[in-house]
């Protein structure tokens, strides 16, 4: 079956008692048990909740999990998988990184024994060499925030097989739509649900998939215990945005491609960052690895006095973090998503005083081009 059927798909059979098309919102903390040592299978919602069991099991059909498993956000999703390591184990970790998993990385779990090595993902050959005694895990980001780079899961997991390690993917900016990371051999996906899957801007969430059901008990013993889940209201709005996710992808597709050429014919941008331009480096991999190129665009202006005029000359583009949802937002990484990067990786990965950030969403695509326009030609 299709990935947008199966989308739509969730959850629809979940409640046999009515037919209730829709899942409903379990808005209990806990659950009658029917007799001594007896349970209807829910005891109380932080070990289990059924609008959440009917998220975590539609996540795990989408990306050919074992399992899923929701919580209370993207970072909450990625601390959880930490608790796999102990103090003195290594990994290996994609250089341009969402800042906030870098500040978690090296802010915190640096504290608690954890070591790092920030590589360029998309070079196999920097990812073997990095590999150390103690490594235990390669964590990539599918697609890369803000500079939109590739990385090549199928070659990386032969060298996580090879030194027997866990791959680990943010696949955040391409979703199981795009591609299914656990199919090209990581062993978990990790996703900021905030994002394309929730959609719509208005939930915070993450989510977690887990190919082998041993490696997913253990998650699943992490998320009870530490106890960062998503609630059942949330849990229910993040089903309802992937419903849509099969047609808001496409749409946002189709205009980020249309926009990415016109900002890179546009005397006054100097670069466009976007896999789908053909003279973007992981075009060619990507074209034969992904079902497509994803909504995101990055771009450098020739001045930095640009950079605050389309901030707050664009109306229809709101100046906004984040991305994913069906409305266009722009921001500026330098100084908002990834003001945690060390200024010195910042600098060297491209991050600078000239590079705005574009979430391209489902409005027209006229409109948002002449949006661009006038806060670029004013
Ligand atoms: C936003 C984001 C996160 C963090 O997710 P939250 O839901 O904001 O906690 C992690 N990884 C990537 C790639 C992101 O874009």
């Amino acid at each position: 079956m299709n990935i947008a059927t199966q989308a739509v798909q969730i959850g629809l059979e979940w409640d046999t008692r009515t037919g209730a098309v829709t899942v409903p919102i379990y808005q209990t903390a806990t659950f009658r048990h029917p007799g001594l040592g007896q349970s209807t299978g829910y005891d109380y919602s932080r070990s289990g909740n059924p609008t959440r069991q009917a998220l975590e099991d539609g996540m795990a059909r989408l990306d050919n999990a074992a399992r899923g498993f929701a919580y209370s956000s993207g970072m909450a999703a990625i601390t959880n998988l930490l608790l796999l390591f102990r103090a003195g184990d290594h990994l290996v970790v994609t250089e341009d990184l969402y800042g906030g998993t870098c500040r978690l990385f090296d802010s915190i779990f640096t504290r608690y024994g954890l070591s790092f090595s920030y590589v360029d993902t998309t070079d196999t050959q920097a990812v073997r060499a990095a590999v150390r005694p103690s490594t235990k895990a390669v964590f990539v980001e599918t697609l890369t925030n803000p500079l939109l780079k590739f990385a090549d899961l199928a070659t990386i997991s032969t060298v996580c097989k090879d030194n027997n390690l866990l791959l680990i993917a943010d696949n955040t900016f391409l979703t199981p739509y795009l591609l299914r990371p656990l199919d090209l051999g990581a062993d978990i996906a990790v996703y900021s649900a905030t994002k394309y899957l929730a959609g719509h801007n208005d939930t915070v969430a993450g989510l977690v998939t887990v190919k082998e059901p041993a490696l997913a008990e253990q998650v699943y013993f992490h998320q009870n215990s530490v106890g960062a889940v998503l609630g059942p209201q949330d849990s229910w709005l993040t089903i309802r945005g992937i419903k849509t996710l099969g047609i808001r992808l496409d749409r946002q597709q189709k205009n980020a491609a249309v926009i990415a050429e016109w900002l890179a014919a546009h005397p006054r941008i100097k670069k466009v960052f976007y896999p789908g331009l053909e003279s973007h480096p992981d075009h060619a991999l990507m074209k034969r690895e992904s079902r497509g190129f994803g909504a995101m665009i990055a771009f450098e202006v020739d001045k930095h006095e640009l950079v605050e005029q389309i901030l707050l000359k664009t109306n229809l583009i709101s100046f906004a973090e984040s991305l994913g949802g069906v409305e266009s937002l722009i921001t500026f990484p330098e100084v908002q998503t990834h003001a945690d990067i060390p200024p010195d990786l910042r600098a060297r990965l491209g991050i600078n005083d000239v590079l705005l950030r574009l979430s391209v969403g489902i409005e027209d695509c006229n409109d948002l081009i002449e949006d661009l326009r006038q806060a670029l030609e004013s």
